[in-house]
């Protein structure tokens, strides 16, 4: 597509890797990170609540730590 013929419909971008280290660590949130809705606002959300989802799935709650 190109930028200038404006946003007809949701392009499709190419899949965003992150790769080792980072892969777990660095979450991408912008709408092209959607795989349905990328290049519009609902594009954004859908990625936010893909990485909020991604982050909370890693996080370790208190209950799940082992005594030392
Ligand atoms: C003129 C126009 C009209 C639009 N109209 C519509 C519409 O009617 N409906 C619709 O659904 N969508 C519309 N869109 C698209 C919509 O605005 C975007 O899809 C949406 O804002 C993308 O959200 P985002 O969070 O992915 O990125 P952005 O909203 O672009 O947010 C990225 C943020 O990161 C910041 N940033 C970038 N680089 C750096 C850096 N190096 N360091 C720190 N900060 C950085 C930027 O300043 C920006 O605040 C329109 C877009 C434009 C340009």
């Amino acid at each position: 597509m190109d930028e200038y013929d404006g946003l007809n419909h949701h392009p499709t971008y190419p899949r965003a890797v992150v790769p080792e280290p980072w892969a777990d660590r660095v979450w991408l949130a912008g709408t092209e990170r959607s795989p349905q809705y990328g290049g519009y606002l609902e594009g954004a959300l859908d990625a936010a609540i893909w990485a909020v989802n991604g982050l909370l799935a890693q996080r370790t709650l208190p209950s799940q730590v082992e005594p030392a």
